[in-house]
């Protein structure tokens, strides 16, 4: 790695620290055995020694350590997101969604905190992302985000398959999630579920009672109709997937949204992939670099740690990530800071280049 010390080439070469020492002093670069060799200089003394050496930037370390032994997997709720045509029934679909399995007297004081949320049924877990459904899933798979494990596309069973609803499929198609179909609106009076079913034939998605690969659930998202079916579908498929991730390792995964706020300044809401969030880590997201100083879990409570597949809200950050970047947590804070500045210098440095490249035949189109 970058930085590293006489000692720790020595150990890396399995070479007399003294031989180091030796070689360095006739490059004309005294050191001794504490000290940190620039990455030049590691290079140079390793060829001299007949190795060959090759210093990774922090970015090349950072991906590098995210094997995990099979042993170590642990099984992990599914992450969902509801998709589909404008009207069709999304945010009642997630308001019913988020009501299940509550007791009434609490279903009225359930306030969403982050755009994203969490139900448990039949004792498992089921995280919901919230965040308006095709900006973000488009916007995260630009950035070569896989966050979704499962789509739920919804249909309103009154107005049949709308264009949104063909780039919904598209969508889940590109990224190869599974697509489990929401008829929705059955209550209504020209409700035709079957219809839905025929239209959807024609762009791939086809039931499973006709033979095909898809779950289907008519449900009414208003009346709160089929909401527990769908959601036991979703357990269905996610058992399928075998969903794992390792807990027992730094966190990492990627950030959901992000806004700067007046009184507590960086906010961002992450979604752990894998390994454990705990406030006090030192993390990077994307550029942003930081300490997590609290955590809020989807219902706005105060939480120490977060799980692979948890949505939590950070506070702690110094700048403002954005959607879709990845963050991780570093042993040392030392080493976080370092990947955050090696990436904001490498912005800096494409945005130069994008400026350099004005040439007179193009000066005028960037105008
Ligand atoms: P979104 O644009 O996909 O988020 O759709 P909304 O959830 O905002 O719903 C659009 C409209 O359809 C609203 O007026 C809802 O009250 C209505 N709606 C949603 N689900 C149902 C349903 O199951 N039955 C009926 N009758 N209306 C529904
Ligand atoms: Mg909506």
């Amino acid at each position: 790695p970058q930085g590293s010390t006489v000692a720790d080439l020595a150990k890396l070469l399995n070479v007399p620290a003294n031989d180091i020492i030796k070689r360095l002093f006739l490059l004309g670069n005294p050191l001794t055995l504490t000290e940190s060799m620039s990455d030049d200089l590691i290079e140079l003394v390793a060829d001299d020694l007949g190795r060959d050496v090759k210093v990774m930037t922090k970015e090349e370390e950072n991906s590098f350590s995210f094997y995990d032994d099979p042993k170590d997997l642990k099984p992990r709720p599914p992450v969902v997101t509801v998709m589909g045509h404008v009207d069709h029934g999304k945010t009642s679909l997630l308001d019913a969604i988020r009501h299940t399995g509550v007791a009434e007297g609490e279903a009225g004081g359930i306030t969403q905190a982050i755009g994203a949320s969490q139900v448990q049924i039949n004792g498992r877990t089921i995280t919901f992302i919230d965040t308006p459904g095709h900006e973000t899933f488009t916007a995260m798979r630009a950035r070569g985000a896989k966050v979704t494990d499962i789509v739920i596309l919804i249909v309103a069973a009154d107005d049949g398959v709308m264009p949104q609803t063909i780039e919904s499929i598209n969508h889940a198609k590109a990224a190869n999630v599974p697509i489990i179909v929401a008829v929705n609106k059955i209550d209504k009076p020209g409700a035709d579920p079957t219809r839905v079913r025929q239209e959807l034939t024609e762009h791939g998605i086809i039931p499973e009672e006709w033979g095909g690969q898809n779950m289907f659930v008519d449900i009414s998202a208003k009346k709160h109709m089929g909401i527990e079916d769908l959601l036991e579908a979703v357990l269905l498929e996610a058992d399928v997937l075998e969903l794992k991730a390792n807990p027992d390792t730094f966190a990492s995964g990627h950030v959901l949204e992000a806004k700067l706020d007046r009184g507590r300044g960086s906010v961002a809401t992450l979604l752990v992939s894998r390994g454990t969030l705990h406030v006090g880590d030192a993390i990077v997201a994307g550029m942003a670099f930081g300490k997590i100083r609290a955590m809020m879990d989807p219902r706005g409570r105060n939480v120490k740690e977060a799980r692979p597949s948890d949505p939590v809200e950070v506070l702690g950050l110094q700048s403002v990530p954005m959607a879709g970047d990845e963050f991780r947590v570093f042993q040392d804070e030392r080493d976080a800071r370092a990947l955050a500045d090696e990436r904001a210098l490498k912005a800096r440095i494409e945005e130069q280049n994008k400026v350099k490249h004005v040439t007179l035949e193009n000066l005028f189109d960037t105008m």
